[in-house]
């Protein structure tokens, strides 16, 4: 198909053949997996997955390409969803997803605060994003990648860096370096927060200022009676505390609360 790569939707096309393969094989579908792409655009990753799936659901908001996939894909192969993924309801595809993407990146860190809500009904994800967002989702605390995106997916998901992927291996070639990461949702979380809406402000809170202590930017949160109580030190700053160390905050405040 002839396609001139649109801007805004993020269009990069992945056109590295021995890339892709090694994306597949990372991703190892297994035929009667159900499975979702977001994003297939000219079909890089689509083709070589219907290979070895019984069946593939595509989420796309560009439309020139929706038409061509209809008229190019059999429909009892694939299930074409014409819409923005961001107002995509995972829910109605049933249970035990699997998602893969090569993800348009000027929307990645929406489409990754979407995916946490459904993390019950997803068994793993795959994605090709910027290499600095994966390296934020992975980063350990006292790094100066580890932010709100690191604590926010490290709650729910453990993931792996799995391959850088240069320039190159796309047309258009985006201006940054690009990298594979697995993401797969926790059984049982290892730090369950009981009010998970007090534990995302408490992050959200603490980053909002990286610079400053905790002691600033947690204030009016929490008193030096509560980080005596937690044994935490106010004088450090958001990139010094663990995801258990931020649950732990918000667990406090949530039984202050309740008392
Ligand atoms: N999978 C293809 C590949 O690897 O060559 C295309 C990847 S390209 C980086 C991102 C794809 O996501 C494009 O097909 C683009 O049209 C689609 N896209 C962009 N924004 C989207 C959105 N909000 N919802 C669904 N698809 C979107």
């Amino acid at each position: 198909m002839k396609h001139i790569a649109k801007k805004k939707f993020g269009q990069n096309f992945l056109i590295d053949q021995s890339i892709i393969q090694s994306l597949i094989n990372a991703i190892h579908p297994q035929a009667e997996d159900l499975m979702v792409e977001i994003g297939p655009g000219l079909g890089a990753m689509t083709q070589p997955l219907l290979k070895q799936l019984n069946h593939l659901h595509v989420v796309e908001i560009d439309r020139d390409i929706i038409q061509w996939m209809q008229g190019f894909y059999p429909a009892q192969k694939m299930t074409i969803h014409n819409s923005d993924v961001l107002k995509f309801d995972f829910g109605t595809l049933g249970e035990r997803i699997r998602i893969v993407g090569n993800l348009p990146y000027n929307i990645s860190s929406p489409i990754l605060f979407k995916l946490l809500e459904n993390t019950s009904q997803i068994i793993d994800m795959h994605f090709m994003l910027q290499k600095e967002v994966v390296e934020r989702m992975v980063a350990a605390p006292s790094n100066a990648e580890y932010g709100r995106l690191s604590v926010m997916l490290q709650y729910r998901l453990q993931m792996e860096y799995l391959v850088t992927v240069p320039p190159e291996a796309f047309d258009p070639a985006p201006k940054v370096e690009s990298a594979f990461v697995r993401c797969v949702p926790y059984a049982s979380l290892p730090f369950p927060a009981t009010d998970e809406a007090l534990f995302a402000k408490v992050v959200t809170a603490a980053f909002g200022q990286r610079r400053k202590t905790l002691r600033n930017t947690l204030k009016g949160l929490l008193d030096d009676a509560g980080f005596s109580a937690l044994n935490i030190d106010s004088q450090l700053r958001a990139e010094n505390l663990s995801v258990a160390e931020f649950v732990a905050i918000s667990n406090y405040l949530a039984s202050q609360n309740q008392s």
